[in-house]
């Protein structure tokens, strides 16, 4: 008997012609996901995904893991193939296979799929019978087909029967590759890598920006967002990062420009410089963890100010969302307690005591026009420093 996981696609079965398209990218996700883990052998037969170990070493536990963080995967589960493709073979598998779940549960009830019509069972016969092996083994459950503490299900296959109990949640979405590109700006904070996580789950590909101000930022400062984005790439897959070397402009912000305005005007360099790294790298987006109100860069009319600065969409994931709805998704994809390690952030070197939070767009750029940055900003262009994210 060989364990093997049976995935299930999400939302793009409904995709229509694009269909192809992210089934291929999605089994390139996976086979990707895994490939550290050993040999496998990836089919995909009538809209299911079947992930089959090819080495002995295999932990099927690990795979569900990497399985679990693929985007495009509605529900995933563990299933035994049967020695033979035979209703007898069905019939010794599925109540040893399933022992443990079907001990600690009541009620279950047997689903079958028969894609082989050549085998001599027709569906129905196919679940009583089980259902009788499942109860002449376990005579302390009871068959309940409208709320089954278990749905078994027996999957008659071309290549071999199946048997399988409960399905897993999978990551939902969109498999990553099929949305185009967008630069992530990240700091080391709590919402911009949950920012990353969810414009990725919508099947976009990442390069990640972030702003670093030595000495103000320390070095470990910029290590937190590489451990931050290493925990995201589990989910997005691999990604450039770009540091950009940010405190000659920051310095020349506060020696130059009006106090109230010093985060407004940080702000809007920070996207155009990012736009200029976001095209350079085919990204037609850039994505922030802003959220509306948190701050006072964060009104209405200070991300109007904001935006202005660059034409290219800001996506901001979080927009609508409260503190603990961040912290939450935060917990849910493991970036919670590497973002809440106390280093200090560019944004929060120089910052104004009375932060503007109704800002005319106009006195902004005149106050901006007195940094004179054209040439800063190509210097920073020009110093960008690399760092290729990946979980090998
Ligand atoms: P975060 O928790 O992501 O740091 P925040 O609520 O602290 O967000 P701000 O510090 O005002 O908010 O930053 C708003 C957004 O600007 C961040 O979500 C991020 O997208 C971007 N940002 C802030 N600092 C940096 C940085 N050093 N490098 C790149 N992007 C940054
Ligand atoms: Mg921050």
């Amino acid at each position: 008997m060989k364990e093997i996981i049976l995935i299930k696609m999400g939302e793009l079965v409904l995709k229509g012609l694009n269909r192809r398209q992210f089934e291929d990218q999605l089994i390139r996700n996976i086979k990707k996901s895994i490939k550290s883990l050993g040999q496998f052998t990836v089919r995909f037969a009538q809209s299911t995904i079947y992930v089959v170990p090819e080495d002995d070493f295999i932990d099927l536990d690990d795979v569900c893991e990497r399985i679990g963080r693929v985007f495009g995967i509605a529900t995933y589960s563990r299933a035994i193939m049967c020695d033979e493709k035979s209703l007898e073979s069905v019939l010794k598998t599925a109540p040893v296979y399933l022992a443990d779940q079907l001990g600690s549960i009541k009620t279950f009830k047997v689903e079958s799929r028969r894609s082989d019509k050549k085998f001599p069972f027709k569906s129905p016969e196919i679940s009583r019978e089980t259902g009788a092996a499942i109860l002449r083994a376990f005579p302390h459950l009871r068959v309940d087909v409208h709320n089954p503490d278990l749905t078994v299900m027996v999957e008659i296959r071309d290549f071999g029967a199946y048997v399988r109990g409960a399905a897993i949640r999978g990551a939902g979405g969109i498999p990553v590759g099929t949305g185009g590109n967008a630069a992530i700006l990240i700091s080391g904070g709590l919402d911009s890598p949950v920012a990353a996580w969810m414009i990725a789950k919508r099947g976009v590909r990442l390069t990640a920006i972030h702003f670093a101000s030595p000495p103000y930022t320390s070095e470990r400062a910029e290590q937190k967002v590489v451990k931050l984005l290493r925990k995201v790439a589990l989910y997005s897959g691999d990604m450039t990062m770009y540091t950009v070397p940010f405190t000659e402009i920051q310095e020349t912000i506060r020696k130059k420009c009006p106090e109230d305005y010093f985060t407004l005007i940080m702000r809007r360099l920070m996207m155009k410089i990012a736009e200029r790294i976001a095209r350079d790298n085919k990204c037609s987006a850039l994505i922030t963890g802003e959220s509306l109100g948190q701050v006072a860069s964060q009104t209405i009319k200070a991300l109007a100010c904001t935006d202005e600065a660059a034409s290219m969409p800001v996506f901001r994931p979080l927009i609508g969302m409260d503190k603990q709805e961040i912290v939450d998704i935060s917990y849910k994809i493991d970036t919670y307690e590497t973002s809440i390690e106390p280093y200090e952030d560019c944004c929060t070197v120089f910052t104004p005591k009375h932060p503007r939070t109704n800002p005319v767009l106009e006195r902004v750029k005149d106050a901006e026009e007195k940094g004179d940055f054209d040439e800063m900003i190509e210097t920073a262009l020009n110093n960008l420093k690399v760092t290729y994210i990946n979980n090998k």
